[in-house]
């Protein structure tokens, strides 16, 4: 197995079982697993709700939705059962962070969907991976397997009389647009991965019909060691509004790529030299994508801001799914703009016109002005395409792609007409390795 990355800045909470063993039952025993959820049952629900909500975890998914306030939404009472829905179809370019946790930690998912299934009264829980996760489907389904058999899921669960839980696994067929949540839903229920009008939400009315918690397998995970430390003890490791820690995966052209766990809040500057060691080989930083594909590109004097929602949000871009991709002055951006149109023109599933046709047509401009077929204007019609496409689409992807564009035209035009001119930045594209090239 690859060795585990570290820095002495990192606050160990989601990450302090990672290289202990602990997708082994017994080992996750032995550092206090499945003890939280015995918390949730002896305390009852009013309890772990109000314990989340102190925590101010908020969505590690992207959306930044305050935890315990999604979980009060849920009706006491349902006619249709409940569910518990977790969000493991991690697709967005440059996130990795719940691939580490499924793989060091998936009995933290299990627990963590256990207690949200406590606290809301579902008796049956979901863990959705994404297609190209696969291979951590055995590890998942190992787990689940080795609950059943020690009496942590199934009927009267710990020994508890009349409490049941129930986990199913499922994988998804490498869709993007299936980590939007009402998505996800249609397409563990055999349909078409395609979004759902809202209202209603998925809290009244989700999954198979019936009142559905859908959380990130990050912010599942969180949960039982959230219960174990207290919400308030938890909230003090973060900024203000942004309670606790989460896992942010620095990758791209740095010294020491990774998964590292630290505080919200915590600088986007430190994060990259100090955490990530700064850009490879002395060469000069050219750009941050600062939380994943979707979010706009931040420049070398934009990053003195914390890596907490509120503070990205000032910065004018987004904390999102916590994927930073640091790129050097190797880097050509019109090259990095035609690879993101193009990721998010093939994977617009079609739905909505302003996405099918918005996409498409900056992805066909973009790659004509690449092949050296472009003007002046075209820089502003696709920035007037993109700009007409934000807010305008059915469900955020429309706004993942036409987002990170706007930023590049805007913040790299002289790059863009510069290209016109023949000048051109050295072929590189980040490759595979470096994006998805951390430690573990
Ligand atoms: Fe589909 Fe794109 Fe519309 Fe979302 S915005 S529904 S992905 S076409």
């Amino acid at each position: 197995m690859p060795t585990l990355v570290s820095h002495p800045d990192e606050v160990k909470v989601i990450s302090r079982r990672f290289g202990q063993g602990a997708a082994q039952l017994d080992r996750y025993l032995e550092l206090d697993g499945y003890k939280a959820a015995q918390m949730a049952i002896d305390n009852g629900p009013q309890w772990v709700i109000d314990t989340m909500k102190a925590s101010g975890l908020r969505g590690r998914g992207g959306a930044g939705f305050p935890t315990g306030l999604k979980w009060s939404f849920v009706p006491k009472v349902s006619e249709k059962p409940k569910y518990v829905l977790v969000n493991g179809d991690e697709s967005e370019p440059g996130t990795c962070k719940d691939h580490v946790i499924f793989l060091h930690d998936p009995h933290a998912v299990i627990e963590g969907t256990l207690i949200a299934g406590l606290a809301i009264g579902a008796k049956t829980g979901f863990i959705y991976l994404r297609g190209e996760y696969r291979y951590l489907l055995k590890i998942v389904e190992k787990a689940v397997a080795d609950c059943y058999a020690k009496g942590i899921l199934g009927k009267n669960i710990f020994g508890r009389e009349g409490v049941d839980f129930d986990i199913i696994t499922q994988t998804g067929a490498g869709a993007y647009e299936v980590g939007e949540e009402s998505a996800l839903m249609e397409s563990l229920e055999g349909k078409r991965g395609v979004p759902r009008i809202k209202p209603p939400f998925p809290a009244v009315v989700g999954l198979y019909g019936g009142p559905t918690v859908i959380n990130n397998a990050e912010t599942i995970a969180s949960a039982p060691h959230i219960l174990l430390m207290g919400g308030e003890a938890y909230a003090k490791l973060g900024s203000e509004r942004n309670g606790g820690t989460r896992l942010f995966g620095i990758s791209g052209m740095v010294e020491r790529p990774g998964v590292y766990e630290l505080p919200m809040g915590y600088s986007m500057k430190k994060a990259i030299y100090d955490v990530a060691g700064g850009v490879k080989g002395g060469k000069k930083l050219k750009a941050v994508v600062p939380g994943g594909s979707s979010c706009p590109v931040l420049l070398p004097d934009e990053l003195e801001v914390g890596l907490d929602f509120d503070q990205m949000a000032k910065a004018g871009t987004m904390l999102g799914s916590g994927g930073i991709v640091v790129l050097d002055e190797t880097v050509s951006i019109v090259e990095f703009a035609l690879r993101t149109i193009k990721f998010y023109q093939h994977e617009s599933c079609g739905w909505c016109i302003p996405c099918r046709e918005g996409t498409d047509w900056i992805k066909k401009s973009m790659q004509r002005f690449y092949d050296g077929g472009g003007s002046t204007k075209d820089i502003s019609n696709m920035q007037y395409l993109a700009e007409n496409m934000l807010g305008r689409t059915f469900c955020p992807l429309g706004d993942a792609a036409a987002m990170p564009m706007i930023a590049f035209f805007k913040k790299f035009r002289p790059e863009f007409e510069a290209y016109l001119e023949g000048k051109r930045t050295a072929k590189h594209f980040i490759t595979t390795d470096e994006l998805v090239g951390v430690a573990h």
